[in-house]
């Protein structure tokens, strides 16, 4: 299914009309009516409002029970752009699109053309745009806005451009290919007193102290040498007295796993350590842990027909179906939770590339020449997971 020009022109326009006009998550108001119209120009039927500003819309061809989800993310970041000669640089101050989910949004739009005008398969797409990935709480919204509910789907795909992979590379991998994201906050609570005369109290500073210490044996000592994770305090602060001991240390940080299993166990031993600690030393302790971001789990049966697809796209010798993990983390693990499915990373570009400028980078933008490639991979799924019957089956 190829790409002509004149649907590539289409992309390039809607992906610098996205990057000129960016919202950040859960404002995608002017974005989504964008997609939507994009959508309903192609005959489709979209549904509004599902998690706040996310967007659903379905194509069907043949009776086939068989039900597709492609997935695009709608928001930018707030930041400033540093690439104000860009054509279609940002029009609106201190907000851009960092992180190319402009270019997501056109590559699944781009797919939405492709199999609307050529519908050589047998069941069900769904286009699923959602708000609010930055946060981590946009997957999480629509799903409990009842997404599956209303739009079951039997799997879901979606695709991350990765600035420092070569241009129109995918690479993905069975299993964790995104971490999970935790926060946590730590409050210790001893009994302030006089510098001087620390016998007299609870020094909650020395506890924080041995905390953070103890906190990186959890990595160390308790976790799988296999399995990745990381533990990392952030930020310390006390009652700030500086001839005084305080009565309060607060230890902010976040963690990173890659299964649902070491997730738990790191929430389970930073409890334990810091209950522990406290309580050797007469101190009270408090630990708030918040689930950012599930991980991104990718489904073996999925992983195999997402790189089929993508090797029928741009050829066997530029997919790497065993693509180390990245420990950056992506709200689509949401959808993986529920669904079975995978994520992709499609090739931005090189380092020292103009696609090669790092995500999350004021100077960054997706790559245009990427767009075909989006385009054609998520129709190819679809194509393969939902093949038209040929002629005359079943008699
Ligand atoms: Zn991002
Ligand atoms: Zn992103």
């Amino acid at each position: 299914m190829l790409v002509d020009d004149d649907l590539k022109a289409r992309m390039v326009r809607w992906r610098h009309h996205f990057h000129q006009f960016p919202e950040t998550g859960f404002n995608e108001h002017r974005t989504a009516d964008y997609v939507a119209s994009v959508l309903q120009l192609l005959g489709l039927e979209v549904h509004r409002g599902i998690g706040g500003t996310g967007l659903v819309a379905s194509l069907r061809a043949g009776d086939g029970p068989g039900v597709i989800g492609l997935r695009a993310d709608m928001d930018a970041l707030a930041m400033a752009e540093t690439a104000p000669d860009r054509p279609h640089a940002s029009r609106h101050a201190g907000c851009m699109h960092g992180c190319g989910h402009d270019g997501h949004m056109a590559m699944v739009l781009g797919a939405a053309q492709l199999l609307a005008q050529r519908p050589d398969f047998d069941g069900t797409v769904r286009f699923i745009f959602q708000p609010a990935e930055e946060h981590g709480r946009g997957a999480g919204a629509m799903i409990a806005d009842g997404l599956f509910e209303r739009f079951p789907v039997d799997e879901i795909y979606g695709a991350h451009n990765i600035p420092g992979l070569a241009e129109g590379h995918v690479a993905t991998r069975v299993g964790g290919i995104m971490a999970s994201e935790d926060n946590f906050v730590i409050r210790i609570q001893g009994r302030g007193g006089h510098a001087a005369r620390p016998h007299m109290a609870v020094d909650p500073l020395v506890v924080a102290a041995e905390i953070i210490l103890a906190l990186q044996t959890i990595v160390a000592r308790s976790v799988d040498l296999g399995e990745p994770a990381v533990v990392s305090c952030t930020e310390i602060f006390s009652d700030g007295i500086r001839n005084a001991l305080p009565s309060n240390v607060t230890i902010k940080g976040d963690t990173r796993s890659y299964s649902p299993q070491v997730q738990a166990l790191l929430e389970r031993r930073m409890r334990e350590l810091c209950q522990g600690i406290c309580s050797a030393h007469g101190a009270q302790c408090e630990v708030e842990y918040t689930h950012e971001f599930a991980p991104t789990v990718n489904w073996p049966q999925c992983v195999e027909l997402a790189t089929a697809a993508a090797a029928a796209v741009v050829g066997a010798d530029q997919v790497d179906g065993d693509v180390r993990p990245m420990m950056i983390s992506e709200d689509f693990g949401a959808f993986l939770k529920v669904v079975p499915g995978a994520f992709v990373f499609i090739g931005n570009g090189a380092v020292g590339s103009a696609g090669g400028v790092p995500l999350h980078n004021g100077a960054y933008d997706f790559n245009d020449g990427i767009l075909p490639i989006g385009a054609r991979y998520f129709a190819e799924l679809v194509r393969r997971r939902l093949p038209a019957r040929t002629a005359g089956a079943g008699t």
